[in-house]
């Protein structure tokens, strides 16, 4: 081991001592400092200047009560989070995640992730992340707008559109930012529209900023295979999860020529050989809030709804992970590899494993990691937040433009990062460095922050 290894897994045994019970923060923790042997070796500065140590703890936490009350007036009371991470590159940004799952520990990670991902957009973000273990599945409107109004009350003495800028996750979408930033508004007094993204077309929103995260990931997968001399076009395409991410991977996989063969939920996955009905899928999980088994039913004979069994284990030469965290296990790594996938792209924030991203390495398959090839949601964030401060409008075409060639950025600096550190066609560590490197640079910069 090397003298800069050693130090880095010191640091994450520190890590993991210093913040128990957490083991997705551990896992991406563990993901990043992996990866910066190579950079401790060429920069004693960071070592000296403790910079790994200080990027690993989050700049401000905040926890706090949500009361709130159902629609038959029963109280109920949820945890809200918001973990400001690091605002070395501008103010915090990232996601707000309703699921019941939500801890500490899953803000922590998703933010850590968030910092780096950011910071490879090239949009000048820092990385935060939030949320609440509140679950909206079967709440009524009123409901989800009144722990909304609830968890904002609290929320929004830390934010600001220099300060901080909260947007969407899972659980929250459109609907969800309407009535938080209502609340903003109402309690502050001031129309402050960078200080969410994600809004309404009406009322400040950007255009593409709904497709922006599965049309990133597509646009990723397509230049990894173009590097490979191949495209999209013609391929046999898995995407999990039926949310945000995955519907509008599955619209531009189909535009580009792929066939979308599956998709799923948290209750298993629809199977539909000769591809997903789209504006049918769209219907159910957008308007209805329905579930892909609805789907399979109304499909008649040409899908089929298969129960808690892993979607991996369909044939496909390309996969994309958009469900969440861990979904993607070793072994579902080894049947996509022995069924021939090429391409892996991650549109959900660390949805393989670390022993499935080895599967994947190993076997040579091109995998893209979350927070290179999802980066296209944040990214168009920050596009929503510059047309915000110039009270600006732009077209679809001009804004999806930009986000290909963001994306292609992306690639291609996570592509010649690798290379540069003599590890070619290893997205993960390239966006690691890339990520690292700018952030501890603009670290050194300000003084002891
Ligand atoms: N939640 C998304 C992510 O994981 C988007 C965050 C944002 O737009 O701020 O990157």
């Amino acid at each position: 081991m090397s003298k800069s290894d050693a130090q880095l897994s010191a640091i994450i045994d520190d890590v993991v001592r210093r913040n128990p019970a957490e083991p997705e923060f551990h896992q991406a923790v563990h993901e990043v400092l992996g990866c910066l042997g190579p950079v401790l070796d060429k920069h004693p500065e960071y070592v000296d200047q403790k910079v790994v140590e200080r990027i690993c703890e989050p700049e401000r936490q905040v926890m706090f009560r949500v009361p709130w009350m159902t629609d038959s007036g029963e109280v109920r009371v949820n945890r809200g989070f918001r973990v400001e991470f690091n605002s070395q590159l501008g103010p915090y940004k990232g996601g707000l995640r309703f699921h019941p799952t939500v801890t500490l520990g899953t803000i922590k990670f998703l933010g850590f992730e968030q910092v780096f991902k950011n910071a490879i957009t090239g949009q000048r973000i820092g990385g935060g992340k939030g949320g609440s273990d509140f679950d909206p599945k079967g709440r009524s409107d009123n409901e989800v707008m009144r722990f909304c109004q609830s968890f904002m009350t609290e929320l929004y003495r830390y934010l600001g559109e220099h300060t901080d800028v909260p947007a969407g996750d899972i659980g929250v979408g459109g609907r969800e930012i309407g009535y938080l930033f209502g609340q903003y508004k109402r309690i502050t007094n001031r129309y402050e529209s960078g200080v969410l993204t994600g809004k309404g077309l009406g009322w400040g929103g950007a255009l593409v900023r709904t497709e922006a995260t599965g049309y990133g990931t597509t646009f990723f997968v397509s230049e990894m295979l173009k590097v490979r001399g191949r495209s999209l076009d013609g391929q046999t395409v898995v995407i999990s999860g039926s949310g945000n991410v995955a519907i509008y991977a599955i619209e531009k996989v189909t535009q580009l020529g792929g066939q979308v063969v599956a998709c799923s939920d948290s209750s298993g996955y629809v199977h539909d050989p000769k591809g997903i009905d789209l504006d049918l899928l769209k219907q159910i999980k957008e308007v209805e809030r329905g579930r892909v088994s609805d789907y399979a039913e109304r499909r008649g004979g040409a899908a089929k709804f298969v129960q808690g069994s892993s979607i991996w284990q369909i044939p496909c030469t390309v996969a994309l992970p958009c469900a969440t965290q861990n979904e993607l296990n070793e072994d579902d790594a080894r049947a996509l590899v022995s069924n021939g996938v090429i391409a892996v792209a991650e549109g959900a924030n660390m949805p393989s494993t670390p022993e499935a991203v080895k599967v994947f390495q190993d076997a040579g398959v091109a995998f893209g990691p979350g927070k290179a090839a999802n980066a296209g949601g944040v990214a168009t964030s920050g596009l929503e937040m510059q047309q915000n401060h110039s009270r600006d409008r732009w077209s679809f075409e001009y804004t999806e433009e930009k986000l290909l060639q963001i994306m292609r950025c992306i690639h291609n600096l996570a592509y010649e990062t690798a290379e540069e550190y003599g590890v070619p066609g290893d997205y993960v560590l390239g966006a690691n460095i890339a990520g690292f490197v700018q952030v501890a640079d603009a670290m050194m910069a300000m003084g002891l922050v």
